[in-house]
């Protein structure tokens, strides 16, 4: 096939993404820029030389040290590297050599699609990043799944405005789904102004403050975590929770040497339910656009013939399907258990794959999850088993990274269930 070659600088180009995401995993949660300074051996401050950037092979070249003062380098850099290469490769050879997914991207090959392709291995890279930030912090910082939602609301549009024929790999929705796209957009867009206007009321506002109450009256609860309370200070700062940052309250017992927060503090806090409320009266705006949509739609006839437009909605009602799934049940849970129930990242996050792979596949992707969350348990649980320790919970960030790989891999399976 003469798409092969092609092909080949994907996997390389997945290689130097790999290693970009390196940078990006473990200077992201630490508020760290991603661009510069140019990666150095963090012991002896010794900067890469160029050929010492090369992907996987530079690792092993190395021999799994610094050349100036031999410290070991993780070996996570090529696993890195190499997995996020690996996928980057099996994209275009499912995509366009098999039937597991959408048939339309055998038809239209490499040529018909690319643009399309590119913002989907895209996502797999967001997945690689968000899923390794995840397991280690407790976060998913909301910049990976902006970059992606961006990416779509730009890449999809415009490429099928310059050429119709790239929207036959992207689900297209009817045009009434336009109209009410673009309300639910509207109405999100509202609902953030009010927000930063401060005439919605940001949800959990006073968590902070009661963490800073109880850690007055009861402090023996905080002894573990003093050792560590300048990573206190940055995870789970007001500011972050306000942004919707802090993605979970999951219990932690990290195994990496040190307690980020008294995450588990978080569950204790005993206004969830009445916090859910705020955010329920946020997502009414969205909704009410998405009706007022609805019945404009016979009001403009001619969007069936704009594809790229059609597209446009499409990207967006993707974005509000995954969003919405991951953020009702976020409510639902939290009013029946009291406690808050998945995080606002995860909500970016599925919101973000619904934009890339169109508006039904999040809700596949969601019901996928929590089998790899048995999965996990079953493995921690056996892990544990061996090593005697405690069973350590892992975040949902993971779980959707997961789902939307088999999703995107075997989307032909899905189709069976409508
Ligand atoms: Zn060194």
């Amino acid at each position: 096939m003469s798409d092969w070659p092609w092909y080949v600088l994907i996997a390389c180009y997945g290689a130097c993404v790999g290693s970009f995401l390196n940078v990006v995993i473990y200077r992201l949660p630490e508020g760290k820029s991603i661009v510069t300074p140019p990666s150095a051996c963090p012991h002896c401050g010794k900067t890469l030389r160029m050929w010492e950037n090369i992907p996987v092979l530079a690792w092993f070249f190395l021999g799994g040290k610094c050349a100036r003062c031999k410290t070991p380098i993780s070996f996570q850099y090529p696993a890195i590297e190499f997995l996020t290469g690996a996928l980057f490769l099996a994209v275009p050879i499912i995509y366009y050599h098999t039937d597991w997914v959408n048939t339309a991207w055998a038809y239209a090959g490499l040529a018909g699609s690319w643009p399309i392709l590119v913002v989907h291995v895209m996502l797999i890279a967001a997945l690689i990043a968000a899923t390794m930030i995840d397991i280690r912090h407790y976060i998913i910082p909301l910049g990976i799944p902006y970059v992606i939602v961006l990416l779509a609301l730009i890449v999809y549009p415009v490429a099928t405005y310059l050429k119709p024929d790239f929207a036959s790999v992207i689900p297209l929705t009817q045009s009434g789904g336009v109209t009410i796209a673009l309300g639910g957009l509207v109405g999100l867009i509202v609902a953030n102004v009010l927000l930063r206007l401060g005439i919605l009321p940001y949800s959990f506002a006073d968590e902070q403050e009661w963490l800073e109450q109880v850690q007055k009256e009861h402090p023996e609860l905080f002894e573990q975590q003093k050792k560590s309370d300048h990573v206190l200070d940055e995870n789970a700062s007001g500011q972050a929770v306000q942004d919707g940052e802090k993605t979970k309250p999951a219990s932690v017992a990290s195994d990496d040497g040190h307690h980020h927060t008294p995450i588990d503090m978080y569950l204790l806090y005993p206004h969830t339910r009445r916090e859910m409320g705020k955010e329920a009266l946020f997502l009414l705006l969205p909704l009410l656009g998405m009706i007022g949509g609805f019945f404009l739609k016979s009001h403009w006839p001619e969007i069936a013939g704009m594809i790229w437009l059609r597209v446009l909605g499409t990207v967006i009602l993707g974005y509000i399907s995954g969003g919405a799934v991951i953020w009702l049940t976020r409510i639902l849970g939290s009013i029946a258990f009291g406690k808050e129930a998945m995080g606002l990242g995860d909500v970016h996050l599925l919101a973000a794959i619904g934009a890339v792979l169109g508006p039904m596949e999040p809700i596949y992707v969601f019901f996928l999850a929590p089998f790899f969350g048995l999965l996990a348990a079953l493995i921690s649980f056996g892990v544990a088993r061996i090593y005697k320790g405690q069973a350590r919970v892992i975040p949902y960030g993971p779980y959707l990274a997961g789902a939307t790989l088999v999703v995107m891999f075997a989307r032909q399976f899905f189709n069976v269930l409508g």
